[in-house]
């Protein structure tokens, strides 16, 4: 990567860097330079060594030991040098692949430095008077936005990489989006994604990306959408376009009840049966007619009359949530088998359908097929950004959501 880099101060760089241009670089170029030249100032000014170049990859197996005997260095030298270098890289963790230059003198055809470059960083040691020094310096690197756009054939994961996505982001997305979409379920042949994030680009031509910014979802043609803000506290989320923080699964009742008549109970006393027999549910005493809601976005997975259950409404939800709401008087009109519902939706009316002994809503979640204590779950709280915040939030919303929609590049910041 790094070629004739201290020593010509010619332009080192790779190609995708020479694509982005000095002018954009230039500031930055002249740290770099500077980063270069300093050391240099303090070197032996009557006979300069005449520096040879020699790029090396470490192959398989080899270690940075391995290659600084290829050179003919002797044990003392290049475990001097190996613990030079500790303070700024384990030693260990430089493995096959990485590169090195050794600079070597052609006069006395010894090694007299040598660098690596990281990611982020060149480590540099040469040969003083006083021993080998090593020191560390950060690559200037600009702030980019990046956007990457695709359309859904087969998965998240096949589409999203294919698009220029990294298995890390398609992680990342669908732990954002995960209260909100069932990545299994709810995607459709023609949905699309796009994705919005930051990437750091290096002088030396490195690249790596950073946190999503924004990132959209179209699910069965809707739209879903999240948008990072960072608080004045400096604490970063994701949040709707409203502000409302997209890690809230579900809300906390599905009705306006008056008190829980049952809670969730492995041996409860049966009011009917008169016997003893668990109770995997939560019952909410509510006057007859009262709109139950669903908990959160999901499907219609069953409606109509179920056996004890009266009528019934059963709502799957993402990451394998089942919700089932039971003893309706009457399920609402617009809900049946296969109907996407949100968050707050009206389902159906409190009664007594079934086995009830009173107007109640007994509400069921289930994990797979394993009915859960709701009222044990551990819903993230809910967020909403106060207004302060919201201000900051819209002003950064709408750029971004023209960058999803629009651009597909943008150089938004300069860093060092
Ligand atoms: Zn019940």
């Amino acid at each position: 990567m790094l070629e004739k880099l201290c020593l010509s101060l010619e332009w080192p760089c790779s190609r995708g860097c020479a694509i982005m241009g000095l002018v954009l670089f230039f500031p930055a170029l002249v740290g770099y330079a500077r980063l270069w030249v300093e050391p240099m100032k303090n070197e032996a000014p009557v006979r300069r060594p005449l520096l040879r170049q020699v790029e090396v990859t470490l192959g398989r197996g080899e270690t940075l030991q391995s290659v600084l005997n290829r050179f003919s260095l002797d044990a003392p030298t290049a475990h001097a040098i190996v613990s030079a270098i500790r303070p700024f890289i384990d030693p260990r963790r430089i493995r096959s692949g990485q590169g090195l230059q050794m600079f070597i003198d052609s006069r006395e055809n010894t090694v007299k430095g040598l660098e690596l470059s990281l990611r982020n960083a060149v480590v540099r040691v040469r040969s003083t008077p006083e021993g080998w020094l090593a020191e560390r310096g950060e690559i200037p690197f600009v702030t980019a936005t990046q956007v990457v756009r695709g359309t859904l054939s087969r998965n998240l994961y096949r589409d999203g990489t294919g698009a220029g996505l990294t298995p890390a982001q398609i992680l990342d997305l669908a732990d954002l989006f995960q209260y909100n979409v069932d990545f299994f379920s709810d995607i459709r042949r023609g949905d699309t994604f796009s994705v919005a994030f930051e990437e750091f680009r290096y002088l030396n031509g490195e690249r790596q990306r950073g946190r999503i910014l924004a990132a959209e979802l179209t699910v069965g043609g809707d739209p879903v959408r999240a948008f990072h803000h960072t608080d004045r506290a400096g604490e970063g989320a994701y949040f709707d376009a409203d502000g409302r923080s997209l890690r809230r699964a579900f809300l906390r009742a599905p009705l306006n009840y008056r008190r829980i008549s049952s809670y969730f109970s492995l041996n409860r006393a049966h009011p009917i049966f008169r016997t003893v027999r668990p109770h995997l549910a939560i019952d909410y005493a509510a006057a007859h007619g009262t709109p139950v809601v669903s908990i959160g976005r999901g499907t219609v997975s069953f409606t109509g009359w179920r056996d004890g259950y009266g009528h019934m409404v059963e709502i799957s939800h993402a990451n394998g949530y089942n919700a089932r709401y039971a003893h309706f008087s009457r399920i609402a009109s617009a809900v049946h088998k296969g109907k996407r519902v949100t968050q707050g939706e009206v389902i159906g009316y409190v009664g007594q359908s079934g086995h009830a002994t009173g107007p109640h809503l007994h509400f069921e979640l289930l994990r797979g097929q394993q009915k859960i204590n709701f009222l044990a779950l551990r819903i993230p709280p809910e967020r909403n950004l106060p207004a302060e915040e919201l201000e900051l939030f819209d002003a950064v919303r709408g750029e971004r959501l023209a960058l999803l929609q629009g651009e597909n590049l943008q150089v938004s910041q300069a860093t060092r």
